[in-house]
């Protein structure tokens, strides 16, 4: 019996780089999905193919980490991570067809690896929750990429016109309504296609800041300062990292405030705070551009009610809240700028919050 199941890639709205710091965050599904189609058999592997990627990849059950390498690894690394939590996996051929941009900082990996959990698990009851858990070590420990849980709870916990308010303390995810729609705004996803190649290194390097400025204050994680106001960073002694602290406590806060204007439909203001944010990672966290600075700028110059980048930072994606019938202006503006500065044409698409990981 031929087994089917779907998962989809994620953006964050808001709440960069507060993971590691059991902060918060804001992210949705896209409505871009990952299907994993799966026909059992009593064979003692997983032949898997994709649409996405060249060639057939025979994953024995008993797979270890190292064993398969390249875009396999992430199915492997579930069917690894599966066994080592005691569960059986079937046998079989599995076929992989996405509409997730791979590699733009979508979650194209959270979509496979949370699809393909569901496809190998079906009938099995495993939570939300552990299922994220099982996708992360799958991701961490076969895969080689240190990556949080942001990427699988959105995929997984997932829902349409809602945005899920991440507690990375507590791993507790709560649901917000978001609705641009309903109040004629459009989401714009705006993907840069800039590339960065020194990722890891600054993404290390900020964490070790972050580390560095807690140590100073005397607290493991700054969520443990973030009630106690700014001056709490009086203490850090580096410059550099009590900026970097700042954007993160800064940021916390400006997750709490686009929940409350959420919760009021206030879209002018949550466009206020997500400019905001584009501020404080490019002042405090320094983790844009030129060009995503140029993508953000142009977006709120032209009418836009705010912008910002998500992700990780160098490159990747900028999203923005535009009036439904400035939305052309705002996307043709942010063409002719670009294009005028010599980058790579950008990709725009107007967005919107969607399902979860699902059967089917
Ligand atoms: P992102 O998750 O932002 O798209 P990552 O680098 O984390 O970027 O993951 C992308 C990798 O995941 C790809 O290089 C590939 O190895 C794997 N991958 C994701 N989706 C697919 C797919 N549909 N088919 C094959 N491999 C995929
Ligand atoms: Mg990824």
């Amino acid at each position: 019996m031929t087994i089917r199941y779907s998962a989809p890639g994620r953006v964050n709205l808001i709440g960069e780089h507060t993971d590691y710091n059991l902060g918060w965050s804001l992210p949705i599904a896209l409505p871009q999905r990952t299907v994993v189609t799966l026909d059992p058999s009593d064979s003692d592997a997983l032949e898997v193919r994709s649409d996405g990627a060249d060639g057939v990849v025979r994953i024995p059950l008993t797979t270890k980490p190292g064993d398969v390498t390249g875009w396999a690894s992430y199915v492997a690394g579930v069917v690894w991570a599966l066994r080592m939590a005691g569960h059986s996996v079937p046998g079989g051929s599995i076929s992989i067809t996405s509409e997730v941009p791979i590699g733009s900082g979508l979650s194209s990996s959270a979509a496979l690896e949370c699809a393909a959990l569901g496809a190998l698990t079906s009938g099995l009851h495993i939570d939300r929750l552990d299922r994220a858990r099982l996708a992360q070590r799958a991701e961490n420990e076969y895969v080689g990429a240190p990556t949080g849980l942001l990427d699988q709870l959105s995929s997984l916990f997932g829902a349409a016109s809602t945005a899920l308010l991440i507690d990375f303390r507590t791993l507790s995810v709560s649901p917000v309504p978001f609705d641009p729609s309903a109040s004629d705004v459009v989401l714009l996803l705006i993907d840069s296609r800039q590339r960065h190649g020194h990722v890891d290194s600054e993404y290390a390097a900020r964490r070790l800041s972050c580390e560095r400025a807690a140590a100073d204050v005397g607290v493991v994680s700054l969520r443990e300062i973030q009630d106690r106001g700014l001056s709490a960073l009086d203490g850090v002694t580096d410059p550099v990292d009590a900026r970097r602290a700042r954007h993160v406590l800064t940021e916390n806060q400006r997750v709490f405030d686009v929940v409350a204007a959420l919760n009021d439909s206030d879209f002018t203001k949550v466009g206020r705070i997500f400019t905001a944010s584009h501020v404080s990672m490019r002042d405090d966290f320094g983790i844009t551009t030129a060009h995503i600075d140029l993508i953000a700028d142009t977006a709120v110059a032209a009418g836009a009610l705010g912008a910002r980048m998500t992700g990780g930072g160098f490159g990747g994606c900028v999203i923005a809240l535009v009036a439904l019938d400035q939305a052309d202006a705002v996307g043709a503006a942010v063409r002719s700028a670009v294009r005028a500065a010599g980058y790579d044409e950008p990709v725009i698409t107007r967005t919107f919050a969607a399902d979860g990981a699902m059967p089917g």
